[in-house]
């Protein structure tokens, strides 16, 4: 006889990583309904026990959409010729850093298209030299890079890095890539941010053409292998002028959310102490996405603080939401939302991941 979903929600509560694929994978496909409800509810009791009901902001900065990879998702993948390219100078960053400091936020992401040569990698140590003095949590988002230029940028300030693996199916992996990008690269890369002292963040993207349940159950399985100290994973959203947003959509918005929130609910009982982010995307396909995104256990929001002359034309994917309010304008909104579900905004603190706390105090 299978286990109560009740039995299996307290092993998990009981330790970390206490599921199996199996288990997994039955609360990924719990749907809608009284069993979501119990598991999300579940995933948000101990996202409250781990950090309070707070929530970190990291303000996002999409410094450039040039890319030289062409992953066959991604709205701003080199090959696609209608983006019009852009890349912010060092002032443009630093002066949406400032906003991100007077909004209270203590976290920054700089975010954008994999470019590796000596001048990229300068412009970022010079970027970072120049925001140090606001005394930010830095996060980094920008992509497969040599292990010296990750030290180099550790050294000029950067925190965190954030590289999602995407899937941790080699063979979807090898479907959603040209031949020239390598899943093995992109695992040596993270094991490379480790060595050099980084919190690191993964994630991976759920409801992607041919993913099954057990797919995205050995995503979160992944994670926990790598140790991550972040996740930051979301929907996959087609984008119109791209290779797989051109096939025929397997699923509508509403089931792209719910598989999205209860890989959420999963990821935070699978891990426990690690800080999640609730993505853009959820945003992107529910008004209230990033709010129902925090009642399934996650505890990171990033609100985008790029100049909002720029915003279109870093699009993923169909939908980006806010894209036309500032960034105060997107401060209130968010301190209504949470408000509304009984959460506030965790301002002036960098939020460091427990999970990185915790491993380093044991030396790990
Ligand atoms: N270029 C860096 C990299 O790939 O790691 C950082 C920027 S990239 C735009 C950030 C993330 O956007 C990727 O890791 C990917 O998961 C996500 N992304 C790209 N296209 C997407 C889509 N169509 N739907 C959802 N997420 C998408
Ligand atoms: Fe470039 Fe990142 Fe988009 Fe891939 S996901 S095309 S690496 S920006």
């Amino acid at each position: 006889m299978s286990e109560s979903l009740e039995s299996t929600v307290d092993r998990a509560l009981a330790a970390p990583r206490n599921l199996s694929v199996a288990d997994l994978a039955r609360l990924i496909s719990c749907g809608e309904g009284a069993d979501a409800e119990f598991v999300r509810r579940a995933a948000y009791g101990l996202k409250v026990r781990c950090s309070g009901r707070k929530v970190s902001m990291r303000g996002i900065v999409e410094i450039g959409n040039v890319c030289a990879k062409d992953c066959h998702y991604c709205g701003i993948r080199k090959s696609n010729s209608k983006v019009e390219r852009y890349s912010l100078g060092v002032d443009e960053v630093f002066a949406a850093a400032r906003r991100d400091a007077q909004m209270g936020y203590a976290s920054l992401v700089l975010q954008g298209g994999e470019i590796e040569s000596e001048a990229n990698t300068r412009f970022i140590e010079e970027c970072l030299e120049r925001i140090a003095p606001l005394d930010l949590g830095v996060t980094l988002s920008l992509g497969e890079q040599e292990e010296s230029v990750y030290a180099r940028w550790k050294a000029a300030g950067a925190a965190r890095y954030l590289l999602r693996i995407e899937t941790s199916s080699k063979e979807l992996y090898s479907r959603l890539h040209p031949g020239s990008h390598s899943w093995e690269r992109r695992r040596e890369c993270l094991a490379a941010l480790r060595r050099c002292g980084y919190q690191v963040g993964s994630g991976t993207m759920s409801s992607l053409p041919g993913q099954t349940a057990e797919d995205m159950a050995r995503d979160i399985v992944f994670l926990g292998d790598i140790d991550v100290d972040m996740v930051g994973m979301g929907p996959y959203i087609p984008h119109p002028d791209t290779p797989l947003g051109a096939l025929p959509e397997e699923k509508d918005d509403a089931a792209r959310l719910t598989t999205g929130l209860n890989m959420i609910a999963a990821a935070r009982l699978y891990l426990h102490d690690v800080n999640i982010a609730s993505t853009t995307a959820l945003q992107s396909l529910a008004p209230d996405g990033r709010e129902r995104g925090i009642l399934s256990g996650a505890n990171v929001i990033m609100p985008n603080v790029t100049d909002t002359g720029y915003r279109r034309k870093y699009q993923l994917y169909r939908g980006k939401p806010c894209l036309d309010e500032n960034a105060s304008q997107c401060r209130s909104c968010l301190e209504r939302r949470l408000a509304s579900i009984g959460e506030s905004v965790n301002y002036g603190e960098r939020g460091d991941s427990l999970h990185f706390k915790n491993r380093t105090a044991k030396g790990g």
